[in-house]
């Protein structure tokens, strides 16, 4: 099972055209597996927070140019 939130996630629906390459590896790091995406660091923002993380946050953590 995918992460809930795949559909919904912003950080893929505002990525620049120059993360396009990239944004399969993320996917496929965090986003496929429910397990996988335990890990990232979106999702935990929003369990810690209760609020969405921004949308440049990567799932591994760091924040993109935008
Ligand atoms: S980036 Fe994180 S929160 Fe967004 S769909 Fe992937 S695993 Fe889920």
């Amino acid at each position: 099972m995918t992460c809930e939130r795949i559909g919904v996630c912003e950080f893929f629906q505002t990525l620049t055209e120059e993360y396009q390459v990239v944004k399969q590896g993320w996917i496929v790091r965090y986003c496929l597996s429910k397990k996988d995406s335990e890990r990232c660091a979106r999702k935990i923002f929003l369990k810690a927070h209760g609020r969405r993380p921004p949308a440049n946050m990567t799932p591994g953590g760091d924040f993109l140019e935008t």
